[in-house]
């Protein structure tokens, strides 16, 4: 968890590519039924291009389909939940299947980072990689060092929306953590999203193997 451009996106992928675990990005989800221009998809643009949160009832129904889908040995949710009702229905899932969260990581950042983070953040279509045009330029401009596409800036990276991003972060995903932080046996892990990348995974995978989590 942790406000947009802490870098929660960047940590999933290293960590699931460590753990063998798998990443599933509801930001990533509901683009990519966006793209796919279905009734759902459409309904889906109004809220994603201005920065608000997609209702809990289309979320949830959205996500529970994909945690349905999963058969993976380890799972590392990015993005969800967001707000307490989508916690408590998190809960009510795993707990039908017999699983529990073993541990809640937290990122922090702060506001100016944030902005000067997103504002920068350029990425690609095809395969989801993240480039920023100072601290994280391909090898030529614009271009996916990867698979070649055309580089893009999501249309909620803009400033404005990013500003409403925030906001909505605040009032509507802080009560999580705080939800998360009251539970008794469940850890959360708070890491300093100011860090270089490759930082916050040491202090990340640390913590996590030390819960044995990472070996299972
Ligand atoms: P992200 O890539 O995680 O920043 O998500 C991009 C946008 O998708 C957000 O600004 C929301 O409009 C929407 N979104 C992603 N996850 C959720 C969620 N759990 N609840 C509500 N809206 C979400």
């Amino acid at each position: 968890m942790g406000p947009p451009g802490a870098g929660k996106g960047t940590q999933a992928k290293k960590l699931t590519a460590r753990f063998g675990w798998r990443h599933l990005s509801s930001g990533d989800i509901l683009r990519a039924e966006k793209a796919a221009g279905t009734a759902l998809g459409k309904n889906l643009a109004e809220y994603m291009d201005t920065g608000k949160l997609v209702p809990d009832d289309i979320v949830v129904d959205v996500m529970a389909a994909a945690l349905g889908a999963n058969n993976a040995s380890g799972l590392l949710l990015d993005g969800f939940p967001r707000t307490v009702e989508q916690a408590a229905a998190l809960d009510a899932q795993l707990a039908k299947a017999g699983k529990a969260l073993d541990a809640v990581g937290v990122m922090g950042a702060d506001e100016a980072m944030i902005v000067r983070r997103i504002s920068g953040r350029r990425s690609c279509p095809q395969c989801g990689k993240v480039y920023h045009v100072e601290t994280l330029r391909p090898r030529k401009e614009g271009v996916c060092d990867d698979c070649g596409a055309k580089l893009v800036q999501r249309d909620d990276d803009r400033e404005e929306v990013v500003r409403r991003r925030l906001e909505a972060y605040r009032r509507q995903t802080e009560p999580v953590i705080a939800y998360y932080r009251a539970r008794p046996g469940l850890k959360v892990i708070d890491v300093d999203g100011g860090g270089t990348p490759d930082a916050v995974l040491k202090t990340l995978a640390a913590e996590l193997a030390a819960l044995g989590v990472g070996s299972r």
